[in-house]
């Protein structure tokens, strides 16, 4: 599907582009609405959507309630704090993975997999 251009859009995108805190949504609307009074959450949302569409971010299902979004759109995994929310990208080699193995036991066909891991930044951690 073809979108037409979108300065809003562009700007999520940058700001995207430029954390790995996997910000909300409403993170992202906090800050872009400094500069752009007219901008509104639903804006914000549904530009998201669209960039999700064209594979440019990718929404995290981390069960933190409420959505999150990364320009990271390669295959890696999450270590989330459990104290305060944070989520760090980490890329696990995940190539040994004993897929036919679990496939042969199971008889399920395996289309992808998922880990995260929770638990204490270093920031709560030493807190
Ligand atoms: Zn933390
Ligand atoms: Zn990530």
């Amino acid at each position: 599907m073809k979108y037409r251009k979108s300065k809003q859009r562009d700007k999520i995108y940058n700001l995207l582009k430029n954390t790995d805190s996997h910000p909300s949504a409403s993170w992202i609307y906090e800050k872009l609405k400094k500069e752009d009074r007219k901008l509104s959450l639903g804006t914000v949302y549904r530009n998201l959507k669209i960039l999700k569409e064209q594979g440019l971010i990718k929404k995290l299902d981390i069960g933190t309630g409420f959505d999150r979004f990364e320009c990271k759109t390669g295959k890696h995994n999450h270590l989330i704090c459990e104290e305060c929310g944070s989520v760090k990208d980490i890329e696990l080699n995940t190539k040994d993975f004993p897929y036919a193995e679990i496939e042969r036991l199971t008889g399920f066909s395996i289309s992808t997999h998922r880990i995260e891991f929770f638990g204490l930044c270093d920031k709560c951690k030493n807190n």
